[in-house]
């Protein structure tokens, strides 16, 4: 087995751009410098580039790279942009985000905090993100993400990556007006909504219904309980 997926990484950036869904110059140039083999366990590691949701620790899987594009497009992130993500995981989705808000050899610019629920994924979050060289940019923080992380509030974005019951009221408050949300929002284990939400001023939101989508449930004080 080669383990140079640079074909492997370029093929998967040019079938999600010639699907339409993978469209933005910065979310693009984020593709193709994030190496996905790094955050999936060595026994999937071939399958590394597949469009599809990977295992991780926990019975939590790591996001199929359409659906981390589809996210990100709709999250519209750009340089300087101070991110919350909740449900850290591997912590894949955060380094494409955080290539996004601060490039590599750029200097720091944005910020990615990501808050993990499992204190197992968090380090290993951790552990991949400084292995792939984000550990400049991303703090992961142990915690119940449903209560978002008032100790860096308020938030440029929000992105949560765990289907929740509903929008938890603690993660509006966080968003910074002007700023934009995308959580799904359903029952556990079955078909949920991608919704958005911008904050438009004082307490009025704005929601948004996207397509279906699958995620693991998001537990916690505003979330599903465990
Ligand atoms: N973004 C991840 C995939 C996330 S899977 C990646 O790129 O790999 C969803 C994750 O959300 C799981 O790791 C799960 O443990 C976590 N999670 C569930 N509830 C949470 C909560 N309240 N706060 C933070 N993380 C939570």
């Amino acid at each position: 087995m080669s383990l140079d997926f640079e074909a492997e990484r370029r093929e998967l950036v040019e079938s999600l751009k010639r699907q339409g869904i993978l469209r933005s110059p910065e979310l693009i140039r984020a593709f193709l410098a994030v190496r996905r083999e790094v955050f999936v366990p060595l026994p999937v590691m071939r399958s590394a580039y597949d469009d599809s949701p990977l295992p991780t620790m926990q019975g939590q899987t790591i996001s199929a790279p359409h659906m981390v594009a589809i996210m990100n497009e709709e999250l519209d992130l750009r340089e300087g942009v101070k991110l919350l993500e909740v449900g850290a995981g591997s912590g894949y989705h955060a380094a494409i985000c955080a290539e996004v808000v601060s490039p590599s050899g750029r200097g720091l610019r944005g910020h990615v905090f990501t808050v993990e629920y499992r204190p197992e994924l968090a380090e290993l979050a951790r552990r991949n993100l400084e292995l792939a060289g984000y550990e400049d940019r991303v703090t992961v923080i142990q915690g119940d993400g449903s209560q978002g992380y008032p100790a860096e509030a308020p938030f440029d974005r929000i992105l949560v990556t765990a289907a929740a019951p509903y929008v938890p009221e603690p993660l509006k408050e966080q968003l910074r007006v002007g700023g934009r949300m995308v959580i799904p929002v359903g029952p556990p284990y079955s078909i949920q909504k991608l919704n958005r939400v911008d904050h438009i001023s004082g307490t009025k939101y704005r929601e948004y219904e996207k397509g279906d989508v699958v995620f693991v449930p998001l537990i916690g004080k505003y979330a599903y309980s465990e």
